[in-house]
């Protein structure tokens, strides 16, 4: 609380809040009653000046052309990652004006709301915003782009959320382009202060995140569908034919696949950068995913894996929604064990249009279903938390305690897996006749279509039943709500396989690491007793900077454990007494693997079923 005590503070407080911080608002476009002038009035305008970009700051006004009383303010705490983020945090210079240019009081009433008392018809509540959150997770105004998540920018009123809204850019850099996933569409550089969009509620419009700047913009059509690829990088950094030829194949795969196409226009908007970027974010109308320019010298396929996984997003979490997550709770974490389902086997089906699109042989294709399995059992946890646990803890994840092997599993790994098993039971039940195909089908159109959002797990295994007439009470019991041991020959002997298990000799740093977030420096969890990296004095709460003089990323447990014992590597690390390097020279120890191998005999009818679930050739021919 700050109190004016002498008549020259008075003077000082009144020069302030005639003049706030001016230096920071240089160049940005008033917004008063009266103009801009709205091109299509809406109950609630939002305008968006991106004057201060070299300084993160994006100056926000929200004019009510029509309100009375209080006006209650709220800025959402979370928004498409499962973690409270508190992007009022990001918020400051809170101001409100009536009709007539004056100033009216706010007040912060709440951590994340603000109160205004609406003297006239119209009032316009401003606000600068600090964004410089990289990735499809976050939110970003730079010198080069700006990309926005509007649930980390904009204030929403409760009471109006569901009701139409305006957005609109302002102090747009002349050479800047725009396009968003929905609502705003595109605007040509020189051409997006005219660009007005109109979203039918707040939830809808958080739902169009927004690019712009200097990107590369191309389009297919497809399946009676407009694709557009947005690219935000160096045009060196990735081929955009081979791209393309990509993205038709998993679109063509997934649309054949759900034999429905909820849309006209579908976006993918991916950031290329050079160093950290990585994961994925689903839309109703498209995706935004990040990923390191680097890996993509070497490989499309990360490219093509996460666009697989966010373009089914569009049918399993968006449409065929749990209900845990709905109405969508801004102001705190959702309680949902839905997750193994909307995520994991959304990773399930994203292999598997690969493999049907060709862009996994058979073989690489199993070889990630065994390495997911192979993950799992490698974590201690598997043995006490469920998938659905795993779901509900999902907002811990953001603790890189909870991240490490004994403590947590994770329901993107597990979901996957138990996908995998459960379309092997449904074509086993049915004798190829169904599969985990028919069960999503079913959902689209018992729940999606019907507007309606599914109970959750008991909605997934009423759908399993109902397509295949037999109960997966044990199942869902057992796998789903239960941790007990996935018995993995009663589910692949269908078709011909099994899970072997075997030792490997690998390489040791004597340390194991998660990252909190993605893109984020990996975070040292755990240091094994007399190892090297117990020896170099490596500790727990270290990061990880660089590794042989390169960014170290999310992956390096990995990259460490594929290399030969005896190699010697030299690792960057900080913490808060600073930075240091060190050098590490790799032991050797045993490693449990576990391998999907043919059983010692394939008959012709497991193999003909091995070739409907990999490839689905029975799906085409009829015969249903
Ligand atoms: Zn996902």
């Amino acid at each position: 609380m700050h109190v004016c005590k002498t008549a020259l503070t008075v003077l000082l407080v009144c020069f302030a809040l005639a003049f706030p911080s001016s230096k920071r608002l240089w160049g940005v476009t008033p917004v008063t009653c009266s103009s801009p002038a709205s091109a299509q009035p809406q109950p609630t305008e939002y305008f968006v000046s991106l004057a201060d970009n070299i300084h993160h700051l994006a100056h926000v006004s929200i004019r009510f052309p029509q309100t009375s009383g209080t006006i209650t303010l709220d800025m959402p705490v979370w928004n498409s990652l499962y973690q409270v983020r508190d992007f009022a945090a990001n918020v400051e210079n809170v101001r409100a004006f009536d009709a007539t240019g004056r100033p009216v009081p706010v007040i912060d009433s709440k951590i994340s709301q603000w109160e205004v008392i609406a003297t006239g018809n119209c009032i316009v509540v401003d606000y600068d915003i600090h964004l410089d959150g990289g990735g499809p997770f976050g939110s970003q105004l730079s010198g080069t782009h700006g990309f926005f998540n509007w649930a980390m920018v904009l204030m929403y009123s409760a009471a109006a959320r569901a009701q139409n809204l305006g957005v609109q850019l302002l102090d747009v850099p002349a050479t800047w382009g725009m396009h968003d996933l929905h609502i705003m569409g595109e605007a040509p550089a020189g051409k997006v202060e005219q660009a007005v969009g109109v979203a039918r509620s707040y939830d809808e419009l958080v739902d169009s995140p927004v690019e712009v700047g200097m990107f590369q913009h191309s389009t297919f059509q497809q399946d009676g569908a407009t694709y557009h690829i947005v690219v935000d990088s160096d045009s060196n950094d990735y081929d955009s034919g081979k791209l393309q030829d990509i993205l038709r194949k998993i679109t063509h795969a997934a649309v054949d696949w759900m034999a429905d196409r909820p849309y006209e226009e579908y976006t993918f908007l991916y950031h290329f950068p050079r160093g950290h970027g990585a994961g994925g974010m689903e839309h109703a109308y498209g995706t935004a995913i990040d990923i390191d320019a680097e890996r993509l010298h070497s490989s499309m396929m990360p490219v093509a894996s996460v666009s697989a996984h966010e373009f089914f997003h569009l049918w399993n979490v968006k449409r065929i929604r749990p209900q845990s997550l709905e109405p969508v709770d801004y102001q705190r974490a959702m309680d949902t064990r839905a997750l193994w389902f909307s995520e994991g086997v959304t990773s399930t089906v994203g292999d598997m249009l690969l493999a049907r699109a060709g862009l996994l042989s058979d073989r690489q294709y199993l070889d990630r279903v065994a390495s997911e399995i192979n993950e799992l059992q490698s974590r201690p946890a598997h043995r006490w938390q469920s998938a659905e646990e795993s779901s509900l803890d999902a907002w811990f994840e953001d603790n890189a305690f909870y991240r490490s092997p004994e403590r947590s599993i994770s329901y993107y790994n597990k979901g996957e897996v138990l996908g995998v098993l459960l379309d092997l039971r449904i074509r086993q039940i049915t004798q190829d006749r169904k599969s985990l195909r028919d069960l999503f089908q079913w959902m689209n159109e018992n729940y999606a279509k019907q507007g309606r959002f599914f109970p959750d797990s008991d909605g997934v295994q009423q759908a399993a039943e109902s397509i295949t007439g037999e109960s997966f009470a044990e199942f869902f019991h057992a796998y789903v709500a239960g941790v007990r041991e996935l018995p993995y020959s009663e589910f692949f002997g269908f078709v011909g396989l099994q899970v072997a298990e075997t030792t490997v000799r690998a390489a040791s740093a004597g340390f194991t690491t998660t990252t909190t977030s993605p893109g984020a420096q990996p975070e040292v969890v755990s240091v094994d007793a007399n190892s090297v990296a117990h020896r170099a004095a490596v500790a727990i709460g270290d990061r990880v900077v660089e590794i042989n003089g390169k960014p170290a990323t999310a992956s390096i447990d990995d990259q460490l454990a594929h290399m030969r014992p005896g190699t010697t590597v030299k690792l960057r690390l900080t913490n808060r007494r600073g930075q240091r390097d060190v050098k590490l020279k790799l032991s050797s120890r045993e490693e449990r693997v576990y391998l999907l191998q043919d059983l010692a005999s394939v008959t012709p009818e497991q193999r003909a079923h091995r070739v409907a679930w990999i490839h689905g050739d029975d799906e085409n021919g009829g015969g249903r």
